[in-house]
C-alpha cells in the first residue's frame, strides 16, 4: 500500500509544504498513508494538528520516511536528507532537473524514481497539474502588491477636491502567467497598464485585460505559441528593436514588472542600466525572474537596489511569500497528478510508460538516468 511522506523543506527561505490537510484528507481517501513530517506546515500557517486531524501521522523525518513508497516535497532534498529509502520509492517535487542535475545522479544510484513537477507538459489534460501556471499566477500578483509598496506614491487616479492625482503606469515585460496576473492586479488597482511580450499571441490577452499592447514591429516575434507554449531566445536584430522601442516607453513608466524567462536558457535580459538611468527617480522595477539570472541589469535577490533614483528589487523566491496560497495550490498539483493515475482497487500509483505526462516527468528510474532531456544535457 502506498504510504507518502511529506517532508518539511530544507531550503533556506522555503516557507511551502507540498501537502496541505485538505490534500492529505483527499490522498487518504485513495487509500494512501500519510506521514507528514513535524513542522512542515509551520512557514504556511499549518500546524502539526491540522495535519493529524486531517488523518496523517506526524513525526521526524525518520519516522515518516520509515516505508514510504513516495516522498512528496516543493524542492528536491538533497540526496543524504532522504537516505535510506527503498529503491523504487518515488520522490514528487519540482526538482530543478536542469540546475541540480547532480543531485539526478545520486536519485538513481540511490533507486529513487524522481518525478520533476516543472516538467508536466502544457496540454490540456494537465492543467491541473501544472505547478508553474499555479506558482507563477500568485507571483505575477505579489510583484505587483510588492512594489506598490515600495512605489512610494499612489496607483489609482483620483480626482478630489484638492486636485487630480495622476494614476500610475505599470509596465509588464513578459505576459505569461506571471504577466497576465501582474497586469490584472495592476488594473484592479488602478493603474495605467500596458505590457509587452515577443510572442504575438499575447497582444489579444494584453488587450483583453484592458492593457496597451506594446509590440515589436520591425523584425517579427514568435507567431503562435512556440516549442511547447514557451519563448525562445531571439535574435539580435530582434533584440535591438525590443530595446530601441522599450527605450523611449520605459523612460515614462512608474513601476516596471519584469518576468521573461526562457526555458532552460538564462533569463533575457530586457533593461540596461543605461535605460534605468532614463527613469524617473523613485521608479520601482520589479524583477520577477532575478532567480534565473534577471532580466534587469544591477537586480539582485533580495535586496533593495537603488540605481539612478530607480529601485530595483526582486525575490528570490517569490511563491514562498505568499506560503499558504502557494502551497494549496501546489499541494493540489500534486493531487491531481497522483490522483490522475491512482488504481483503486490496488490502491497504488501506477504510472504508464507511454504517458506523455510520465514522460515529461519521469527524470529517473531502475538505477539510471532516464528522461531524454538529461541524456543529451552534460553533467554539472
Ligand atoms: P515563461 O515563464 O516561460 O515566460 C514568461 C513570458 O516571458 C512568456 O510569455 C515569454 O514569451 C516571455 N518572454 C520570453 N522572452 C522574452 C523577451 N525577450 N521579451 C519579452 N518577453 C519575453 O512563460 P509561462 O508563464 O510559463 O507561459 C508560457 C506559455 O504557456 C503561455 O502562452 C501560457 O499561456 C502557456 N501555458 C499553457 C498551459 C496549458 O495549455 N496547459 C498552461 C500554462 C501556460
Amino acid at each position: 500500500m502506498a504510504r507518502i511522506a511529506v517532508l518539511k523543506e530544507f531550503a533556506s527561505g522555503e516557507r511551502r509544504v507540498a501537502a496541505t490537510p485538505e490534500t492529505v484528507r483527499k490522498l487518504s481517501a485513495l487509500g494512501a498513508t500519510l506521514a507528514v513530517e513535524s513542522g512542515a506546515g509551520a512557514g504556511a500557517q499549518i500546524p502539526d494538528e491540522a495535519y493529524a486531524a486531517a488523518g496523517a501521522e506526524v513525526g521526524t523525518a525518520e519516522q515518516v520516511l520509515q516505508g514510504a513508497s513516495h516522498v512528496c516535497v516543493v524542492q528536491g532534498p538533497s540526496p543524504a536528507q532522504i537516505q535510506g529509502l527503498q529503491p523504487g520509492t518515488r520522490l514528487i517535487g519540482m526538482l530543478d532537473p536542469l540546475g541540480q542535475r547532480a543531485r539526478l545522479d545520486e536519485y538513481a544510484a540511490a533507486g529513487i524514481e524522481a518525478l520533476a513537477m516543472e516538467w508536466i507538459p502544457r496540454i490540456t489534460r494537465a492543467q491541473t497539474m501544472d505547478v508553474l501556471s499555479s506558482q507563477a499566477n500568485l507571483s505575477g500578483y505579489k510583484a505587483v502588491i510588492d512594489s506598490a509598496a515600495v512605489y512610494g506614491r499612489v496607483f489609482p487616479l483620483m480626482m478630489t477636491a484638492a486636485g487630480t492625482v495622476p494614476a500610475a503606469r505599470v509596465f509588464v515585460m513578459g505576459v505569461g502567467v506571471a504577466g497576465l496576473q501582474a497586469i490584472a492586479t495592476a488594473r484592479r488597482l488602478g493603474a495605467q497598464v500596458s505590457a509587452t511580450d515577443v510572442r504575438a499571441a499575447t497582444r489579444e490577452q494584453i488587450e483583453s485585460l484592458g492593457a496597451k499592447a506594446i509590440f515589436v514591429e520591425k523584425v517579427a516575434g514568435i507567431s503562435g505559441e512556440g516549442a511547447g507554449g514557451y519563448a525562445t531566445e531571439m535574435s539580435p536584430e530582434y533584440q535591438a528593436a525590443q530595446a530601441e522601442l522599450v527605450s523611449g516607453h520605459l523612460a515614462k513608466q512608474d513601476i516596471v514588472i519584469t518576468t521573461a524567462l526562457i526555458p532552460g536558457r538564462p533569463a533575457p535580459r530586457l533593461i540596461s542600466d543605461a535605460q534605468i538611468a532614463t527613469m524617473k527617480p523613485g521608479s520601482v522595477i520589479f524583477d520577477l525572474a532575478v532567480a534565473q539570472g534577471g532580466n534587469v541589469e544591477g537586480s539582485v535577490a533580495d535586496t533593495l537596489v537603488v540605481r539612478h533614483g530607480v529601485t530595483l528589487m526582486g525575490h528570490g523566491n517569490t511563491p514562498s511569500h505568499l506560503a499558504a496560497e502557494a502551497s494549496a495550490l501546489y499541494a493540489r498539483n500534486l493531487h491531481n497528478f497522483i490522483a490522475a493515475y491512482w488504481n483503486r482497487e490496488r490502491r497504488e500509483l501506477e504510472l504508464p510508460d507511454d504517458d506523455e505526462i510520465v514522460q515529461g516527468v519521469r527524470l529517473t528510474r531502475g538505477g539510471a538516468v532516464t528522461h531524454p532531456r538529461l541524456l543529451s544535457t552534460a553533467r554539472s
